[in-house]
């Protein structure tokens, strides 16, 4: 059985990258019948930001992204959050010691720095503990056996790191990549386990997908150069014939591609990075913030997801929308791309106005609907229909259906000074009073009945309907452009449209 997992971390609202991290797995889990998996890794008590937690899973609900275990469903390997997991790492740390694997190290901040700027000043490029400098430290490696159980015995602090080999090639397969080779002097001795008894990510990670038989790690690229170090683990653990295939995502990319997309870019670019509104505090001056975010900015989850896919992945053919069910029957790792991808709000927009406008006219009426109830202007909801089918060609978000109906509501008080002073003269003002004067006398104003009308009296005033017709439109709603002009003044009525032309002529 496949299974999958999406493992963030509480440090803040989940960005796009790693609601796309989420919609990966989920979709191969759903793709091969498998299981995804929601486990929070919050070891690191010191990043712990309040409200991140119930943000990821509230934001995940949104996208449509459906957990099978976790921390609200429960499963088979409960708990599902890494700190009510803690009595459980200990005894895999202490087997590593056992095995040779790993070491206690008793060394103070002080000692650390010091073997930091010792390394600095001989100018050594990236100063570490690793196979060659933990020689000269206080460890259960360099000390002799009786001083280690003293100190052990006397609860002096101390961390357990893993002990890296000088000098051997790690391999692994990943799924994107292919091969990727690390050498291991590259890799410093991590700590697995902190003073405080909590293990790091890094044990945590390897223990937890071990123990809930994850087959699949798919995670974002930044991930790539610790995956040597898990392979490691999985080895020492003696868990390498079940070790999960790795998959690491492509990086996202700002807009103009100098560089990986921040949390921090959103607002400083002018479009959100979180899929929700995210209300938090600054680190620094303690002040509230908000970061906004896709849902509130009016964004469908369907077309948000549907743009997500694609930022990595494409399905091989021209189709360019998919429904969920479709991603799912579609989705291939082999498919995911190597290379970056590159955020492009145009395309999160574009997304959205497909999705918005392939709505049926009696939803889109009911966004309308709320948003002028809410402008305290009232409509019926046969009109709001009628009036939601025409202008849904000019909106991306839903609230832009109010926006582009406010002429229904407002006779115009200005006119488009550009049109008048091209188009308007007394010929084109005599022919428009003569058909604001037959309006009423219609008996069918249905758009077509209307328009056969103005071409009839524009025929026998002697003036093309090329020409008046800039200036009718200005006339009725005050604007040079908007949707079809006939079907404005069949939904404002004979009377309406006859009072707004005459106001205008006058
Ligand atoms: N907790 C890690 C994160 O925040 C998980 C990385 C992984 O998937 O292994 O992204």
């Amino acid at each position: 059985e496949v299974r999958v997992r999406f493992a963030p971390s509480p440090t803040g609202p989940l960005h796009i990258g790693g609601v796309r991290t989420a919609l990966y797995n989920y979709l191969l889990a759903r793709k091969l019948g498998g299981k995804m998996l929601l486990r929070i890794e919050d070891t690191d008590q010191n990043r712990f930001v309040p409200g991140a937690e119930q943000y990821i899973m509230d934001a995940l609900r949104w996208c449509g992204i459906e957990i099978d275990e976790g921390i609200e469903q429960g499963g088979p390997h409960a708990p599902y959050r890494q700190s009510e997991r803690k009595p459980m790492y200990r005894q895999y740390a202490d087997q590593l010691i056992t095995d040779g694997y790993a070491y206690y190290a008793f060394d103070t901040p002080e000692e650390l720095d010091a073997m930091r700027a010792r390394l600095t000043a001989a100018k050594v490029p990236n100063p570490q503990y690793n196979s060659i400098t933990r020689a000269q430290m206080r460890n259960s490696l360099t000390l002799p056996a009786e001083e280690v159980a003293q100190l052990l015995a006397d609860n002096i602090p101390y961390v357990i790191r893993l002990k890296v080999p000088r000098k051997e090639e790690v391999r692994f397969q990943d799924l994107i990549r292919g091969w990727v080779v690390v050498h291991s002097s590259a890799i410093d001795d991590k700590v697995l386990m902190k003073s405080d008894g909590m293990p790091t990510y890094h044990l945590a990670n390897i223990v937890d997908d071990h123990l809930m038989e994850i087959t699949h790690v798919i995670r974002g690229e930044e991930w790539l150069p610790s995956a040597p170090l898990h392979v490691l683990l999985y080895r020492y653990l003696g868990w390498e014939s079940t070790m999960p295939q790795f998959a690491h995502l492509p990086l996202l990319l700002k807009p103009d591609g100098t560089g990986k997309l921040s949390k921090r870019d959103g607002d400083k670019l002018g479009f959100p990075v979180f899929p929700l509104e995210f209300h938090g505090t600054d680190a620094q001056t303690g002040e509230p913030t908000v970061s906004s975010g896709y849902r509130e900015a009016g964004y469908l989850p369907d077309a948000f997801i549907n743009f997500l896919a694609f930022l990595g992945w494409n399905p091989g053919t021209t189709q360019e929308l998919f429904t969920m069910e479709e991603l799912i029957e579609n989705f291939s790792i082999e498919r995911v791309s190597k290379s970056p991808a590159r955020f492009d709000q145009n395309k999160v927009r574009w997304f959205n106005e497909q999705y918005l406008r392939a709505k049926p006219d009696a939803e889109l009426a009911r966004y309308l609907m709320d948003d002028l109830t809410a402008q305290g202007l009232t409509v019926d909801a046969a009109k709001a229909e009628q009036i939601a089918a025409l202008v849904k060609e000019r909106a991306t978000f839903p609230a832009d259906l109010a926006r582009e109906a406010q002429l229904f509501f407002q006779r115009p008080s200005n006119y488009d000074e550009q049109v008048i002073s091209k188009k308007w003269n007394p010929q084109v003002a005599a022919a428009l009073t003569e058909f604001a004067d037959q309006l009423p006398t219609l008996n069918d104003a249905s758009p077509e009945g209307i328009k056969a009308r103005l071409t009839e009296v524009l025929e026998a005033q002697g003036v093309k309907i090329g020409q008046v017709l800039q200036a009718l439109r200005v006339a009725v709603t005050g604007q040079a452009a908007g949707p079809d002009l006939m079907h404005i003044m069949h939904i404002l009525g004979a009377q309406e449209t006859a009072a707004r032309i005459k106001a205008a002529v006058a």
